[in-house]
Protein backbone atom coordinates (compact mmCIF):
# COMPACT_ATOMS: atom_id res chain seq x y z
CA UNK A 1 0.00 0.00 0.00
CA UNK A 2 1.16 3.53 -1.02
CA UNK A 3 2.54 5.45 1.96
CA UNK A 4 0.36 8.14 3.39
CA UNK A 5 1.23 12.08 2.36
CA UNK A 6 2.92 13.78 5.52
CA UNK A 7 0.01 15.72 7.40
CA UNK A 8 0.32 19.34 8.75
CA UNK A 9 0.80 18.58 12.11
CA UNK A 10 4.19 16.23 10.73
CA UNK A 11 5.29 19.21 8.62
CA UNK A 12 5.49 20.99 11.86
CA UNK A 13 7.17 18.99 14.07
CA UNK A 14 9.64 18.55 10.73
CA UNK A 15 10.15 21.87 10.13
CA UNK A 16 10.26 22.84 14.04
CA UNK A 17 13.30 20.06 14.46
CA UNK A 18 15.41 21.44 11.80
CA UNK A 19 14.25 24.94 13.27
CA UNK A 20 15.68 24.07 16.52
CA UNK A 21 19.60 23.04 15.35
CA UNK A 22 20.01 25.81 13.41
CA UNK A 23 18.49 27.95 16.41
CA UNK A 24 20.77 26.16 18.76
CA UNK A 25 23.65 27.06 16.74
CA UNK A 26 22.96 30.64 16.56
CA UNK A 27 22.60 30.68 20.55
CA UNK A 28 25.67 28.82 20.97
CA UNK A 29 27.68 31.16 18.61
CA UNK A 30 26.00 34.10 20.39
CA UNK A 31 26.84 32.88 23.58
CA UNK A 32 30.50 31.90 22.46
CA UNK A 33 31.01 35.33 20.95
CA UNK A 34 29.82 37.47 23.54
CA UNK A 35 32.09 35.16 26.17
CA UNK A 36 34.62 35.56 24.08
CA UNK A 37 34.55 39.64 24.08
CA UNK A 38 34.02 39.63 27.33
CA UNK A 39 37.29 38.51 28.28
CA UNK A 40 39.18 40.13 25.75
CA UNK A 41 37.50 43.62 27.21
CA UNK A 42 38.18 42.32 30.78
CA UNK A 43 41.94 41.92 29.44
CA UNK A 44 41.91 45.46 28.13
CA UNK A 45 40.88 47.13 31.05
CA UNK A 46 43.26 45.25 33.50
CA UNK A 47 46.01 44.03 31.57
CA UNK A 48 48.35 43.76 34.45
CA UNK A 49 46.37 40.24 35.37
CA UNK A 50 47.32 38.33 32.49
CA UNK A 51 46.35 37.47 28.86
CA UNK A 52 42.61 35.71 29.06
CA UNK A 53 42.19 32.12 29.39
CA UNK A 54 40.05 30.58 26.66
CA UNK A 55 39.62 26.89 27.42
CA UNK A 56 36.86 26.32 28.95
CA UNK A 57 35.40 28.37 25.95
CA UNK A 58 37.23 25.96 23.55
CA UNK A 59 36.11 22.97 25.71
CA UNK A 60 32.10 24.08 25.49
CA UNK A 61 32.92 24.92 21.57
CA UNK A 62 33.78 21.43 21.33
CA UNK A 63 30.17 20.67 23.18
CA UNK A 64 28.47 22.55 20.94
CA UNK A 65 30.09 20.72 17.70
CA UNK A 66 29.38 17.42 18.55
CA UNK A 67 25.65 18.70 20.10
CA UNK A 68 24.81 19.86 16.49
CA UNK A 69 26.33 17.07 14.76
CA UNK A 70 24.17 14.73 16.64
CA UNK A 71 21.02 16.97 15.91
CA UNK A 72 21.79 17.11 12.65
CA UNK A 73 21.47 13.63 12.28
CA UNK A 74 17.84 13.80 13.30
CA UNK A 75 17.23 12.60 16.45
CA UNK A 76 13.99 11.98 18.13
CA UNK A 77 12.65 15.16 18.85
CA UNK A 78 13.12 14.12 23.14
CA UNK A 79 16.71 13.48 22.28
CA UNK A 80 17.50 16.84 20.29
CA UNK A 81 15.96 18.89 23.09
CA UNK A 82 17.92 17.09 25.85
CA UNK A 83 21.01 17.29 23.93
CA UNK A 84 19.87 21.34 23.73
CA UNK A 85 19.48 21.55 27.47
CA UNK A 86 23.21 20.13 27.65
CA UNK A 87 24.46 22.97 25.99
CA UNK A 88 22.45 25.41 27.63
CA UNK A 89 23.20 24.14 31.27
CA UNK A 90 26.95 24.13 30.20
CA UNK A 91 26.27 28.02 29.26
CA UNK A 92 24.41 28.59 32.78
CA UNK A 93 26.91 26.72 34.58
CA UNK A 94 30.01 28.20 33.00
CA UNK A 95 28.06 31.84 33.64
CA UNK A 96 27.89 30.62 37.38
CA UNK A 97 31.62 29.59 38.11
CA UNK A 98 32.79 33.18 35.58
CA UNK A 99 30.72 35.07 38.64
CA UNK A 100 32.12 33.04 41.49
CA UNK A 101 36.00 33.58 39.85
CA UNK A 102 35.39 37.46 39.88
CA UNK A 103 33.34 37.00 43.31
CA UNK A 104 31.11 39.20 41.31
CA UNK A 105 27.69 40.84 42.99
CA UNK A 106 24.35 38.02 43.20
CA UNK A 107 22.82 40.46 41.26
CA UNK A 108 25.04 40.76 38.23
CA UNK A 109 24.90 36.31 38.25
CA UNK A 110 20.96 36.82 38.22
CA UNK A 111 21.36 38.97 35.46
CA UNK A 112 23.59 36.90 33.03
CA UNK A 113 21.40 33.75 34.03
CA UNK A 114 18.32 35.68 33.03
CA UNK A 115 19.71 37.00 29.72
CA UNK A 116 20.20 33.41 28.70
CA UNK A 117 17.50 32.19 29.47
CA UNK A 118 15.38 35.16 27.26
CA UNK A 119 17.40 34.05 24.40
CA UNK A 120 16.70 30.49 25.00
CA UNK A 121 12.86 30.95 25.19
CA UNK A 122 12.51 33.86 22.55
CA UNK A 123 14.86 31.84 20.04
CA UNK A 124 14.65 28.05 21.01
CA UNK A 125 11.43 26.62 19.29
CA UNK A 126 11.43 23.96 22.36
CA UNK A 127 8.47 24.57 24.28
CA UNK A 128 8.00 24.94 27.82
CA UNK A 129 9.09 21.64 29.80
CA UNK A 130 12.60 22.08 28.02
CA UNK A 131 12.86 25.86 28.98
CA UNK A 132 11.76 25.01 32.80
CA UNK A 133 14.57 22.55 33.41
CA UNK A 134 17.13 24.95 31.48
CA UNK A 135 15.05 27.45 34.16
CA UNK A 136 16.10 24.93 36.68
CA UNK A 137 19.52 24.29 35.88
CA UNK A 138 20.26 28.01 36.11
CA UNK A 139 18.72 28.52 39.63
CA UNK A 140 20.67 25.39 40.44
CA UNK A 141 24.21 26.98 39.46
CA UNK A 142 23.25 30.30 40.72
CA UNK A 143 22.35 28.66 44.30
CA UNK A 144 25.75 26.54 44.39
CA UNK A 145 28.07 29.09 43.85
CA UNK A 146 26.31 31.80 45.70
CA UNK A 147 28.32 32.87 48.93
CA UNK A 148 26.71 31.16 52.38
CA UNK A 149 25.31 32.23 54.48
CA UNK A 150 22.42 33.85 52.66
CA UNK A 151 22.70 37.75 52.25
CA UNK A 152 19.06 39.58 51.78
CA UNK A 153 20.69 41.08 48.67
CA UNK A 154 21.43 37.81 47.39
CA UNK A 155 17.84 36.50 48.13
CA UNK A 156 16.49 39.65 46.45
CA UNK A 157 18.40 38.75 43.18
CA UNK A 158 17.30 34.95 43.80
CA UNK A 159 13.78 35.90 43.46
CA UNK A 160 14.40 38.15 40.64
CA UNK A 161 15.60 35.18 38.58
CA UNK A 162 13.06 33.12 39.63
CA UNK A 163 10.69 35.33 38.62
CA UNK A 164 12.60 35.85 35.40
CA UNK A 165 12.76 32.03 34.99
CA UNK A 166 9.07 31.81 35.51
CA UNK A 167 8.49 34.43 32.54
CA UNK A 168 10.64 32.96 29.95
CA UNK A 169 9.10 29.64 30.59
CA UNK A 170 5.49 31.23 30.11
CA UNK A 171 7.02 32.93 27.10
CA UNK A 172 8.39 29.65 25.65
CA UNK A 173 5.01 28.31 26.21
CA UNK A 174 2.99 30.82 24.49
CA UNK A 175 5.62 31.51 21.65
CA UNK A 176 5.63 26.99 21.13
CA UNK A 177 1.46 27.54 21.00
CA UNK A 178 1.81 30.62 18.63
CA UNK A 179 4.22 28.94 16.01
CA UNK A 180 2.26 25.87 15.91
CA UNK A 181 -1.19 27.42 15.37
CA UNK A 182 0.60 30.19 12.66
CA UNK A 183 1.99 26.86 10.75
CA UNK A 184 -1.40 25.43 10.81
CA UNK A 185 -2.32 28.55 9.42
CA UNK A 186 -0.62 29.05 6.58
CA UNK A 187 -0.48 25.20 5.85
CA UNK A 188 -4.20 25.63 5.29
CA UNK A 189 -3.85 29.19 3.43
CA UNK A 190 -1.70 27.76 1.10
CA UNK A 191 -3.64 24.67 0.43
CA UNK A 192 -6.54 26.70 0.23
CA UNK A 193 -4.74 28.66 -2.13
CA UNK A 194 -3.13 24.95 -4.43
CA UNK A 195 -7.39 23.97 -4.34
CA UNK A 196 -8.61 27.24 -5.57
CA UNK A 197 -5.74 28.29 -7.94
CA UNK A 198 -6.69 23.99 -9.30
CA UNK A 199 -10.23 24.57 -9.45
CA UNK A 200 -10.04 27.75 -11.15
CA UNK A 201 -8.07 26.47 -14.04
CA UNK A 202 -10.18 23.66 -14.26
CA UNK A 203 -13.21 26.16 -14.70
CA UNK A 204 -11.36 27.86 -16.50
CA UNK A 205 -10.34 24.70 -19.41
CA UNK A 206 -13.89 24.01 -19.03
CA UNK A 207 -15.40 27.23 -20.77
CA UNK A 208 -12.92 27.32 -23.18
CA UNK A 209 -13.68 23.80 -24.68
CA UNK A 210 -17.50 24.35 -23.48
CA UNK A 211 -19.33 22.19 -25.70
CA UNK A 212 -16.37 20.64 -27.71
CA UNK A 213 -16.70 16.75 -27.40
CA UNK A 214 -13.38 16.17 -26.15
CA UNK A 215 -14.66 18.38 -22.55
CA UNK A 216 -15.28 15.61 -20.83
CA UNK A 217 -11.64 13.54 -21.23
CA UNK A 218 -9.80 16.98 -20.80
CA UNK A 219 -11.90 17.07 -17.13
CA UNK A 220 -10.71 13.68 -16.62
CA UNK A 221 -6.96 14.41 -17.71
CA UNK A 222 -7.38 17.41 -15.35
CA UNK A 223 -8.10 14.95 -12.32
CA UNK A 224 -5.57 13.08 -13.22
CA UNK A 225 -3.29 15.81 -12.71
CA UNK A 226 -4.23 17.36 -9.96
CA UNK A 227 -5.61 14.31 -7.53
CA UNK A 228 -2.74 12.49 -8.70
CA UNK A 229 -4.45 9.35 -9.20
CA UNK A 230 -3.87 6.54 -11.55
CA UNK A 231 -7.21 7.19 -14.10
CA UNK A 232 -10.02 9.17 -14.13
CA UNK A 233 -13.09 8.52 -15.92
CA UNK A 234 -16.77 10.14 -16.10
CA UNK A 235 -19.95 8.06 -16.89
CA UNK A 236 -23.01 10.01 -17.62
CA UNK A 237 -26.96 9.27 -18.53
CA UNK A 238 -28.35 8.16 -21.24
CA UNK A 239 -31.83 7.86 -22.66
CA UNK A 240 -31.35 5.08 -24.82
CA UNK A 241 -30.66 2.40 -23.31
CA UNK A 242 -31.37 3.84 -19.85
CA UNK A 243 -28.45 3.61 -17.75
CA UNK A 244 -25.05 5.46 -17.22
CA UNK A 245 -22.35 4.76 -19.43
CA UNK A 246 -18.61 5.27 -19.50
CA UNK A 247 -18.43 8.77 -21.89
CA UNK A 248 -14.38 9.59 -21.25
CA UNK A 249 -11.62 8.57 -19.43
CA UNK A 250 -8.17 9.29 -18.97
CA UNK A 251 -5.05 6.89 -17.63
CA UNK A 252 -7.83 4.05 -17.80
CA UNK A 253 -6.10 0.78 -20.14
CA UNK A 254 -7.53 0.41 -23.41
CA UNK A 255 -8.87 -2.72 -22.73
CA UNK A 256 -10.81 -1.67 -19.86
CA UNK A 257 -11.92 1.17 -21.26
CA UNK A 258 -13.46 -0.38 -24.39
CA UNK A 259 -15.48 -2.79 -21.99
CA UNK A 260 -16.84 -0.26 -19.67
CA UNK A 261 -17.93 1.70 -22.59
CA UNK A 262 -20.19 -1.02 -23.47
CA UNK A 263 -21.81 -1.67 -20.41
CA UNK A 264 -24.77 0.14 -19.26
CA UNK A 265 -25.43 0.93 -15.44
CA UNK A 266 -29.03 1.50 -14.85
CA UNK A 267 -28.91 2.94 -10.91
CA UNK A 268 -31.88 0.27 -10.34
CA UNK A 269 -29.23 -2.94 -10.19
CA UNK A 270 -26.32 -0.85 -8.87
CA UNK A 271 -26.06 -0.23 -5.25
CA UNK A 272 -23.73 2.16 -6.04
CA UNK A 273 -25.48 4.26 -8.12
CA UNK A 274 -28.75 4.14 -5.37
CA UNK A 275 -26.18 5.68 -2.48
CA UNK A 276 -24.91 8.97 -4.36
CA UNK A 277 -26.52 12.05 -2.62
CA UNK A 278 -25.92 15.74 -3.69
CA UNK A 279 -22.45 16.87 -2.71
CA UNK A 280 -21.30 13.76 -1.09
CA UNK A 281 -18.29 11.79 -2.52
CA UNK A 282 -18.60 7.68 -1.75
CA UNK A 283 -14.60 6.54 -1.45
CA UNK A 284 -14.42 2.63 -1.76
CA UNK A 285 -10.67 1.82 -0.52
CA UNK A 286 -9.28 -1.70 1.16
CA UNK A 287 -12.49 -2.40 3.02
CA UNK A 288 -15.84 -1.90 0.97
CA UNK A 289 -18.41 -2.36 4.03
CA UNK A 290 -21.66 -1.51 2.17
CA UNK A 291 -20.38 -4.03 -1.08
CA UNK A 292 -21.03 -0.84 -3.33
CA UNK A 293 -19.14 -2.96 -6.02
CA UNK A 294 -18.06 -6.40 -6.10
CA UNK A 295 -14.65 -6.92 -5.92
CA UNK A 296 -14.25 -9.15 -9.22
CA UNK A 297 -15.21 -5.77 -10.81
CA UNK A 298 -13.24 -3.61 -8.85
CA UNK A 299 -10.27 -5.95 -9.71
CA UNK A 300 -11.18 -6.32 -13.16
CA UNK A 301 -11.18 -2.60 -14.31
CA UNK A 302 -8.77 -1.23 -11.91
CA UNK A 303 -10.30 0.23 -9.19
CA UNK A 304 -7.68 -0.62 -5.89
CA UNK A 305 -8.84 3.16 -4.32
CA UNK A 306 -11.31 5.01 -5.81
CA UNK A 307 -13.42 7.95 -5.01
CA UNK A 308 -17.19 8.43 -6.83
CA UNK A 309 -18.46 12.07 -7.39
CA UNK A 310 -21.59 12.77 -7.98
CA UNK A 311 -22.50 14.99 -10.85
CA UNK A 312 -25.63 16.54 -10.28
CA UNK A 313 -27.95 18.44 -12.60
CA UNK A 314 -31.30 19.90 -11.01
CA UNK A 315 -31.23 17.14 -8.40
CA UNK A 316 -30.79 14.74 -11.06
CA UNK A 317 -27.77 12.71 -11.13
CA UNK A 318 -26.23 13.25 -14.48
CA UNK A 319 -23.28 12.19 -14.20
CA UNK A 320 -20.99 10.41 -12.09
CA UNK A 321 -16.52 11.10 -11.92
CA UNK A 322 -14.48 8.79 -10.90
CA UNK A 323 -10.71 9.39 -9.89
CA UNK A 324 -8.98 5.80 -9.46
CA UNK A 325 -5.44 4.29 -8.40
CA UNK A 326 -4.80 0.72 -9.64
CA UNK A 327 -3.55 -0.48 -6.13
CA UNK A 328 -5.42 -0.22 -2.64
CA UNK A 329 -3.73 2.36 -0.74
CA UNK A 330 -4.62 4.87 2.36
CA UNK A 331 -7.34 6.67 2.43
CA UNK A 332 -8.29 9.77 -0.25
CA UNK A 333 -6.85 13.30 1.78
CA UNK A 334 -8.93 15.86 2.24
CA UNK A 335 -6.89 17.97 -0.40
CA UNK A 336 -8.16 15.14 -2.86
CA UNK A 337 -11.71 15.04 -1.61
CA UNK A 338 -12.26 18.31 -2.11
CA UNK A 339 -10.50 18.42 -5.29
CA UNK A 340 -12.94 15.71 -7.03
CA UNK A 341 -15.93 18.07 -5.39
CA UNK A 342 -14.90 21.09 -6.83
CA UNK A 343 -14.14 19.42 -10.24
CA UNK A 344 -16.94 17.66 -10.35
CA UNK A 345 -19.11 20.51 -9.17
CA UNK A 346 -17.85 22.34 -11.99
CA UNK A 347 -17.95 19.64 -14.42
CA UNK A 348 -22.08 19.33 -14.15
CA UNK A 349 -22.25 23.40 -14.14
CA UNK A 350 -20.26 23.09 -17.53
CA UNK A 351 -22.18 19.86 -18.72
CA UNK A 352 -25.57 21.59 -18.01
CA UNK A 353 -24.52 24.74 -19.99
CA UNK A 354 -23.39 22.59 -22.81
CA UNK A 355 -26.77 20.80 -22.82
CA UNK A 356 -28.24 24.03 -22.58
CA UNK A 357 -26.70 25.63 -25.52
CA UNK A 358 -27.21 22.59 -27.61
CA UNK A 359 -31.07 23.35 -26.72
CA UNK A 360 -30.75 26.87 -27.46
CA UNK A 361 -29.26 25.99 -30.84
CA UNK A 362 -31.63 23.80 -31.78
CA UNK A 363 -34.84 26.30 -30.80
CA UNK A 364 -32.78 28.75 -32.66
CA UNK A 365 -32.54 27.18 -35.82
CA UNK A 366 -36.20 26.00 -35.74
CA UNK A 367 -37.39 29.72 -35.17
CA UNK A 368 -34.79 30.97 -37.78
CA UNK A 369 -36.66 28.02 -40.13
CA UNK A 370 -40.08 29.20 -38.93
CA UNK A 371 -39.78 33.10 -39.75
CA UNK A 372 -37.84 31.82 -43.14
CA UNK A 373 -41.22 30.02 -43.99
CA UNK A 374 -43.36 32.47 -42.96
CA UNK A 375 -41.50 35.41 -44.80
CA UNK A 376 -41.39 33.24 -47.51
CA UNK A 377 -45.05 32.35 -47.57
CA UNK A 378 -46.06 35.94 -47.21
CA UNK A 379 -43.62 37.69 -49.98
CA UNK A 380 -45.86 35.85 -52.75
CA UNK A 381 -49.43 36.84 -51.62
CA UNK A 382 -47.60 40.59 -51.08
CA UNK A 383 -46.39 40.62 -54.60
CA UNK A 384 -49.94 39.57 -56.07
CA UNK A 385 -51.50 42.55 -54.25
CA UNK A 386 -48.68 45.18 -55.23
CA UNK A 387 -49.16 43.44 -58.63
CA UNK A 388 -52.39 44.07 -58.78
CA UNK A 389 -52.58 47.94 -57.42
CA UNK A 390 -50.39 48.89 -59.99
CA UNK A 391 -52.35 47.02 -62.54
CA UNK A 392 -55.27 48.98 -61.02
CA UNK A 393 -53.41 52.52 -61.30
CA UNK A 394 -52.45 52.06 -64.29
CA UNK A 395 -56.19 51.81 -65.73
CA UNK A 396 -55.21 48.19 -66.77
CA UNK A 397 -58.97 47.69 -65.47
CA UNK A 398 -60.31 50.95 -66.42
CA UNK A 399 -60.41 54.79 -65.37
CA UNK A 400 -60.42 55.19 -61.73
CA UNK A 401 -62.21 57.99 -59.68
CA UNK A 402 -60.09 60.26 -57.70
CA UNK A 403 -61.57 58.52 -54.47
CA UNK A 404 -60.66 55.15 -55.44
CA UNK A 405 -57.27 56.04 -56.70
CA UNK A 406 -56.57 57.74 -53.63
CA UNK A 407 -58.03 54.82 -51.73
CA UNK A 408 -55.98 52.23 -54.01
CA UNK A 409 -52.24 54.86 -52.97
CA UNK A 410 -52.95 54.13 -49.52
CA UNK A 411 -53.69 50.71 -50.03
CA UNK A 412 -50.00 50.30 -51.96
CA UNK A 413 -47.82 52.30 -49.39
CA UNK A 414 -49.22 50.27 -47.21
CA UNK A 415 -48.89 46.65 -49.10
CA UNK A 416 -44.93 48.19 -49.87
CA UNK A 417 -44.73 49.12 -46.49
CA UNK A 418 -45.22 45.40 -45.30
CA UNK A 419 -43.53 43.83 -48.20
CA UNK A 420 -40.43 46.02 -46.68
CA UNK A 421 -40.72 44.70 -43.35
CA UNK A 422 -41.11 41.06 -44.44
CA UNK A 423 -38.09 41.36 -46.82
CA UNK A 424 -35.78 43.10 -44.24
CA UNK A 425 -36.97 40.62 -41.28
CA UNK A 426 -36.22 37.73 -43.66
CA UNK A 427 -32.44 39.14 -44.39
CA UNK A 428 -31.91 39.82 -40.49
CA UNK A 429 -32.82 36.01 -39.71
CA UNK A 430 -30.93 34.74 -42.57
CA UNK A 431 -28.13 37.15 -41.00
CA UNK A 432 -28.73 36.01 -37.76
CA UNK A 433 -29.16 32.65 -38.40
CA UNK A 434 -25.15 32.31 -40.08
CA UNK A 435 -26.60 31.34 -43.33
CA UNK A 436 -25.28 34.69 -44.63
CA UNK A 437 -22.01 34.01 -46.01
CA UNK A 438 -19.61 36.16 -48.09
CA UNK A 439 -19.84 34.97 -51.78
CA UNK A 440 -16.98 36.86 -53.23
CA UNK A 441 -16.83 37.35 -56.97
CA UNK A 442 -15.38 39.14 -60.00
CA UNK A 443 -17.60 42.24 -60.34
CA UNK A 444 -17.72 44.91 -63.04
CA UNK A 445 -18.60 47.82 -60.08
CA UNK A 446 -19.58 50.55 -62.58
CA UNK A 447 -21.92 48.44 -63.94
CA UNK A 448 -23.55 47.57 -60.74
CA UNK A 449 -23.32 51.11 -59.38
CA UNK A 450 -25.17 52.27 -62.68
CA UNK A 451 -27.85 49.30 -62.44
CA UNK A 452 -28.18 50.91 -58.85
CA UNK A 453 -28.77 54.35 -59.63
CA UNK A 454 -30.97 53.12 -62.55
CA UNK A 455 -33.48 51.22 -60.54
CA UNK A 456 -33.42 54.27 -57.65
CA UNK A 457 -34.81 56.34 -60.43
CA UNK A 458 -38.44 55.74 -59.82
CA UNK A 459 -38.62 57.43 -56.13
CA UNK A 460 -36.29 60.23 -57.35
CA UNK A 461 -38.85 63.24 -56.53
CA UNK A 462 -39.87 66.41 -58.54
CA UNK A 463 -36.96 68.94 -57.26
CA UNK A 464 -34.33 66.17 -56.50
CA UNK A 465 -31.40 65.56 -58.59
CA UNK A 466 -29.85 62.51 -58.32
CA UNK A 467 -26.24 62.15 -59.52
CA UNK A 468 -23.31 59.62 -59.60
CA UNK A 469 -19.63 59.89 -60.11
CA UNK A 470 -17.01 56.54 -60.03
CA UNK A 471 -13.61 56.89 -60.27
CA UNK A 472 -12.63 53.77 -59.90
CA UNK A 473 -13.62 53.58 -63.52
CA UNK A 474 -14.92 50.16 -64.95
CA UNK A 475 -12.24 47.83 -63.16
CA UNK A 476 -13.15 44.47 -62.11
CA UNK A 477 -13.12 44.11 -58.72
CA UNK A 478 -13.70 41.08 -56.18
CA UNK A 479 -16.97 41.60 -54.00
CA UNK A 480 -20.37 40.09 -53.07
CA UNK A 481 -22.42 41.55 -55.36
CA UNK A 482 -25.80 41.48 -53.36
CA UNK A 483 -24.66 42.59 -50.28
CA UNK A 484 -22.59 45.84 -51.48
CA UNK A 485 -25.88 46.14 -53.57
CA UNK A 486 -27.90 45.68 -50.82
CA UNK A 487 -26.03 48.39 -49.24
CA UNK A 488 -25.49 51.03 -51.44
CA UNK A 489 -29.59 50.56 -52.33
CA UNK A 490 -30.34 50.73 -48.82
CA UNK A 491 -28.42 54.08 -48.43
CA UNK A 492 -29.60 55.69 -52.04
CA UNK A 493 -32.97 54.79 -50.94
CA UNK A 494 -33.11 56.54 -47.00
CA UNK A 495 -31.29 59.49 -49.05
CA UNK A 496 -34.12 59.70 -51.53
CA UNK A 497 -36.39 59.39 -48.72
CA UNK A 498 -35.39 61.63 -46.70
CA UNK A 499 -34.89 64.62 -49.21
CA UNK A 500 -36.98 66.70 -50.54
CA UNK A 501 -35.39 69.05 -52.60
CA UNK A 502 -31.84 69.81 -53.87
CA UNK A 503 -29.10 66.79 -54.98
CA UNK A 504 -28.55 63.03 -53.80
CA UNK A 505 -24.92 62.46 -55.35
CA UNK A 506 -23.03 58.66 -55.22
CA UNK A 507 -19.23 58.79 -55.50
CA UNK A 508 -16.50 56.00 -55.30
CA UNK A 509 -13.74 56.26 -55.13
CA UNK A 510 -10.28 54.32 -54.17
CA UNK A 511 -8.59 55.75 -50.98
CA UNK A 512 -4.99 53.53 -49.15
CA UNK A 513 -6.27 50.56 -51.13
CA UNK A 514 -9.86 50.85 -49.75
CA UNK A 515 -12.88 51.07 -51.95
CA UNK A 516 -14.76 54.25 -50.57
CA UNK A 517 -18.78 54.43 -51.74
CA UNK A 518 -19.93 57.57 -50.58
CA UNK A 519 -23.64 59.03 -50.02
CA UNK A 520 -24.00 62.58 -49.95
CA UNK A 521 -27.89 64.49 -49.94
CA UNK A 522 -29.18 68.04 -49.21
CA UNK A 523 -31.86 66.72 -46.91
CA UNK A 524 -33.23 67.20 -43.61
CA UNK A 525 -30.51 65.39 -41.47
CA UNK A 526 -30.34 63.33 -38.30
CA UNK A 527 -29.82 65.05 -35.13
CA UNK A 528 -26.27 64.63 -33.44
CA UNK A 529 -27.06 63.54 -30.21
CA UNK A 530 -29.28 60.54 -32.73
CA UNK A 531 -26.12 59.54 -35.09
CA UNK A 532 -24.70 56.92 -32.70
CA UNK A 533 -27.84 54.79 -32.68
CA UNK A 534 -29.24 54.94 -36.02
CA UNK A 535 -27.70 51.92 -36.88
CA UNK A 536 -29.36 50.45 -33.92
CA UNK A 537 -32.56 48.02 -34.96
CA UNK A 538 -35.82 49.33 -35.52
CA UNK A 539 -33.88 52.93 -34.33
CA UNK A 540 -35.71 56.26 -36.17
CA UNK A 541 -35.26 59.36 -35.53
CA UNK A 542 -38.10 61.62 -33.65
CA UNK A 543 -41.29 61.34 -34.71
CA UNK A 544 -41.43 65.17 -36.09
CA UNK A 545 -38.63 63.88 -38.67
CA UNK A 546 -39.67 60.54 -39.98
CA UNK A 547 -43.47 61.37 -39.10
CA UNK A 548 -43.63 61.45 -43.48
CA UNK A 549 -41.45 59.07 -44.32
CA UNK A 550 -42.04 55.21 -44.97
CA UNK A 551 -39.68 52.73 -43.57
CA UNK A 552 -39.55 50.34 -40.80
CA UNK A 553 -35.91 51.19 -38.79
CA UNK A 554 -34.38 47.92 -40.06
CA UNK A 555 -32.72 49.27 -43.35
CA UNK A 556 -29.00 51.10 -41.30
CA UNK A 557 -29.33 48.23 -39.14
CA UNK A 558 -29.13 45.51 -42.06
CA UNK A 559 -26.57 47.72 -44.05
CA UNK A 560 -24.16 47.79 -40.71
CA UNK A 561 -24.56 44.22 -40.32
CA UNK A 562 -23.44 43.88 -44.10
CA UNK A 563 -20.69 46.46 -43.87
CA UNK A 564 -19.07 44.21 -40.97
CA UNK A 565 -19.64 40.86 -42.84
CA UNK A 566 -17.42 42.14 -45.45
CA UNK A 567 -14.80 43.37 -43.73
CA UNK A 568 -15.57 47.39 -44.27
CA UNK A 569 -16.67 50.76 -41.58
CA UNK A 570 -19.24 52.65 -42.52
CA UNK A 571 -19.58 56.60 -41.03
CA UNK A 572 -21.80 59.33 -41.05
CA UNK A 573 -21.38 62.90 -40.88
CA UNK A 574 -24.68 65.34 -40.79
CA UNK A 575 -26.28 68.51 -40.16
CA UNK A 576 -29.94 68.91 -39.49
CA UNK A 577 -31.57 71.22 -42.50
CA UNK A 578 -28.36 70.78 -44.24
CA UNK A 579 -28.12 66.94 -45.15
CA UNK A 580 -26.19 63.84 -44.75
CA UNK A 581 -23.07 61.81 -46.05
CA UNK A 582 -22.96 58.33 -45.32
CA UNK A 583 -19.61 56.84 -46.32
CA UNK A 584 -18.60 53.26 -46.85
CA UNK A 585 -15.47 51.64 -46.60
CA UNK A 586 -14.98 48.26 -47.65
CA UNK A 587 -11.52 46.22 -49.07
CA UNK A 588 -11.33 46.90 -52.50
CA UNK A 589 -9.24 43.91 -54.19
CA UNK A 590 -9.05 44.14 -57.79
CA UNK A 591 -9.63 40.91 -60.03
CA UNK A 592 -5.97 39.40 -59.96
CA UNK A 593 -3.71 42.53 -58.24
CA UNK A 594 -4.44 44.74 -55.34
CA UNK A 595 -5.56 48.93 -56.33
CA UNK A 596 -3.62 51.10 -55.19
CA UNK A 597 -5.10 55.13 -54.40
P1 LIG B 1 -36.01 53.51 -41.99
O1 LIG B 1 -36.69 52.31 -42.49
O2 LIG B 1 -36.77 54.27 -40.98
O3 LIG B 1 -35.43 54.33 -43.08
P2 LIG B 1 -33.25 53.06 -41.38
O4 LIG B 1 -32.64 52.09 -40.45
O5 LIG B 1 -32.89 52.97 -42.81
O6 LIG B 1 -34.78 52.93 -41.15
O7 LIG B 1 -32.92 54.51 -40.85
C1 LIG B 1 -33.08 54.79 -39.49
C2 LIG B 1 -33.40 56.26 -39.31
O8 LIG B 1 -32.24 57.04 -39.61
C3 LIG B 1 -34.44 56.77 -40.24
O9 LIG B 1 -35.72 56.53 -39.74
C4 LIG B 1 -34.11 58.25 -40.29
O10 LIG B 1 -34.68 58.88 -39.17
C5 LIG B 1 -32.63 58.29 -40.17
N1 LIG B 1 -31.98 58.39 -41.49
C6 LIG B 1 -31.39 57.42 -42.21
N2 LIG B 1 -30.86 57.91 -43.35
C7 LIG B 1 -31.12 59.24 -43.35
C8 LIG B 1 -30.84 60.31 -44.25
N3 LIG B 1 -30.16 60.13 -45.39
N4 LIG B 1 -31.25 61.56 -43.91
C9 LIG B 1 -31.91 61.76 -42.76
N5 LIG B 1 -32.23 60.81 -41.86
C10 LIG B 1 -31.84 59.55 -42.16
Amino acid sequence: MAARPPAAGERFEHQAARTFVHRLAFVAMLYLAFATAFRVLDWARHPAAGAPAFADLVLQLEIVVVALVVCALRPPRVLAHGIGLVVVASFATQLASEAAARSAEPGQLALWQLCLLTATSVLLPWGAIPQALAGVVALAACAWVLPRPIAEGTLVAGLGLVAGTLASVCGAHFLARERRASSERTAMLSEEAEIGAALAHVGQMLSANLNRPDMLEQVNRLAVELIGCDWSGTFTWHERPRGYRLGSSFGLRADARTELAMLDFPSEVSPLLRAFRPDQLIEIGTDDPQRLLPSHFRRRFDLGSALFAPLYESMQLAGVLVCAFREPRHAFTARERRLALGIAHATAVAHQNARLIHDLTAASRLKSDFVATMSHELRTPLNIILGYTDLLASGEFGELLPAQREVLTTTRRSAQQLFELVSSTLNLNRMDAGRETVDLDVTNLDELLAEIVEEAKPLVRDGVRLTYTNHLGSRMVVTDRVKLKTIVKNLIGNALKFTDRGTVEMQAHARHGQMVIEVRDTGIGIPEEQLPVIFEMFRQVDASYTRRHDGVGLGLYIVKRLVDLLGGSILVASEVGVGSTFTVTLPLTTAGYQIAS
